[in-house]
């Protein structure tokens, strides 16, 4: 067998663990298993495409695995759950930059336009997507990482003047490939520089609340760009894991709109996620009921039945192994304890699946919003953890900023008992009417120690 039969065989081999891979993060229990093989199928086709190329020797193959795999295992250490999205955000714009970088170094191995063939539109979709990416990706790093305002930045007529900026981009796109009369190489360069500003234009507009969801956008774009790379180069499994990137980015987009009640083109062009327009001096200004640690264990613990409802405030405070201890101790009595996640909770999609699985909670004890969302009105007690938009009855609303948004039903328990460390609004900036219903208990502090302090007053009930 030749040396090109097998790095085909490898690319068929990868593309199938992709496939494979890509289908076992539909449970939270085949996900880690599922990233891994999707990683060792992209481990193959690299050093299987270095190998053919003849790129590297053995040595330096295995110096770059030593060096990219500590890189990847300092940033996995290191970086924060509530970090992720930003670190996402800096991968999607690397891929992106590649792309670039693969199509425009194969543009430059022409004299003159490559032509209007599929190999010339491929080259500039690569380059255009790839430079989108990578300037957006970049500008969504620096809000999500608080380096520049995470405000939308707006003017007027900045939707024309987006347009405009694209139809230049398609224009110059056009006469890069040796269409029209002008120097071909003068207008590619010209297609990279606008293609950066694009990818600027694009995202500096879009807001706090929202970036995630851009997020989403831009990394099924690195996989658009990706595929693109990979008909430039002729390489079927760049294509093939390109492609499913960029349908299963663009999947979770819409998940992530759907969750939010928002149509893409609102996350895109309607520059919510700043809080202009809400009154925030008035916020958490009503009459509202306290209650400490004791307090709180008598409610749950002489109950039969408990729903936890995880927010981002159980990320920030890294509580979840407590909130373990406390299910555990609440269940030994005999109460029956559910966890309900919202699409939405957190600042990422599965954000409440990964850390409640961090802590050990049984999958089968997660329901999602439309399994659970009728179970509230007979449920005697929901305690909600460092949740606030999620549970916000101001959904339901017409005219607030979070209209129409589903939300968890939790005010229509007997009782509810919110854990935060003050009135202050959630990602969505606005206030939250259940904080002042008569039934609502508000336990503030930080999710950790009020979570600590609540294990053992469970644990002290007679
Ligand atoms: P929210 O941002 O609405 O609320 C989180 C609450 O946690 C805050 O009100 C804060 O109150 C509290 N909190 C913060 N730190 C702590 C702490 N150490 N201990 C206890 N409480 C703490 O979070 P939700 O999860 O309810 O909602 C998610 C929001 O993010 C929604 O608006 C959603 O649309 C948005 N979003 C989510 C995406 C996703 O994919 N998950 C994507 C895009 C947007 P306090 O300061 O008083 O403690």
């Amino acid at each position: 067998m030749n040396a090109s039969v097998i790095v085909e065989l490898v690319y068929l081999l990868s593309a199938t663990l992709f496939v494979v891979g890509l289908k076992r993060l539909q449970s939270p229990a085949t996900a880690r298993g599922g990233n891994g093989l999707a990683a060792l199928a992209m481990l193959l086709a690299i050093v299987a495409t270095i190998a053919e190329n003849q790129i590297l020797s053995w040595t330096g193959i295995l110096i770059g695995m030593a060096v990219g795999g500590l890189v990847g295992g300092v940033g996995a250490r290191f970086v924060k759950m509530t970090d992720m999205p930003q670190m996402v955000g800096l991968f999607n714009g690397f891929g992106g930059g590649a792309s670039a970088l693969v199509a425009i170094a194969e543009y430059l191995s022409y004299t003159g336009g490559p032509g209007a063939g599929t190999a010339g539109v491929t080259m500039m979709l690569g380059t255009l997507i790839g430079a989108v990416t990578f300037s957006g990706s970049f500008i969504a790093f620096l809000k999500l990482q608080e380096l520049m305002s995470g405000n939308p930045i707006t003017f007027p007529g900045q939707n024309i003047a987006n347009g405009l900026l694209f139809a230049a981009v398609l224009a110059t796109a056009v006469m890069a490939l040796g269409v029209g009369g002008t120097d071909p190489r003068t207008m590619f360069y010209a297609l990279i520089g606008l293609s950066l500003v694009l990818g600027i234009s694009l995202v500096i507009p879009i807001g706090g609340a929202d970036m995630p969801v851009v997020i989403s956008l831009l990394n099924s774009y690195s996989g658009l760009a990706a595929s693109a790379a990979g008909f430039v180069i002729g390489n079927m499994v760049l294509i093939i894991s390109g492609a499913l990137v960029g349908a299963s980015g663009l999947i979770l987009t819409m998940l992530m709109c759907k969750g939010m009640n928002r149509s893409l083109a609102n996350v895109a062009f309607g520059a919510f996620g700043g809080t202009a327009s809400v009154d925030r001096a008035s916020i958490g200004q009503r009459p509202h009921k306290r209650a400490d640690a004791d307090a709180v264990a008598a409610e749950l613990g002489y109950v039969n039945s408990v729903v936890v409802v995880p927010g981002y405030g159980l990320a920030v405070a890294q509580a979840q192994h407590e909130l373990r201890k406390v299910g555990d101790l609440l269940e030994a009595r005999g109460v029956s304890v559910r966890y309900a996640i919202h699409p939405v909770a957190g600042r990422m999609p599965g954000h409440m699946n990964v850390l409640l699985a961090e802590a050990d909670i049984s999958y089968d004890k997660l329901f999602d919003l439309d399994e659970i969302n009728d179970d509230f009105a007979s449920t005697d007690a929901v305690l909600v953890v460092g949740a606030n938009d999620v549970v916000n009855p101001a959904a339901r609303e017409p005219g607030s900023a979070i209209a129409g948004m589903p939300i968890l039903d939790v005010d229509k328990a007997r009782r509810v008992i919110v854990m935060k460390r003050s009135l202050s609004p959630g990602f969505a900036g606005i206030d939250n009417d259940l904080f002042y219903m008569d039934h609502t208990l508000m336990f503030f502090g930080d999710a950790k120690q009020s979570m600590a302090d609540l294990a053992r007053e469970v644990r002290e009930l007679g």
